[in-house]
């Protein structure tokens, strides 16, 4: 079930995170409950509730948090690989209704995913 967007306030600094990338579309920071070695979040600035509202016009949103994806993995020595994951809506697992994406890493990640 969708919650309130919590991460609005990670965004304007109102609660703390542990934040590992920025730039001025994104964010990337430590999920709070980590299901990996290495759990970030990587979101956007703008508010974008699920990835089914991204707009045509959002595709460099997009491209940026797959870039910083490619660089925090990088940052965080992820040389063996990792996991990037968006859960979208309910059926998707989505609970946090602002876009982002998952970046796991640090250990072998099973699939099909549960
Ligand atoms: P979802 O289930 O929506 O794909 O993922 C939401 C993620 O946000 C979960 O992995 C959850 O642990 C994380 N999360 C929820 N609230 C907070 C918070 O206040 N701070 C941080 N850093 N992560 C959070």
């Amino acid at each position: 079930m969708l919650s309130t967007n919590i991460f609005l306030k990670v965004i304007d600094r109102s609660i703390p995170a542990q934040i590992v990338f920025e730039d001025d579309l994104v964010l990337a920071f430590r999920d709070i409950h980590p299901q990996a070695p290495t759990h970030i979040l990587i979101i956007p600035k703008k508010e974008i509730p699920t990835h089914d509202d991204l707009t045509e016009a959002d595709q460099a949103i997009l491209g940026r948090m797959h870039w910083a994806a490619n660089q925090i993995a990088k940052q965080l020595n992820l040389t063996d690989g990792y996991r990037l994951v968006i859960n979208c809506k309910d059926s998707g697992g989505q609970t946090v209704p602002h876009l982002h994406m998952h970046l796991l890493g640090g250990r072998n990640l099973g699939w099909p995913p549960g």
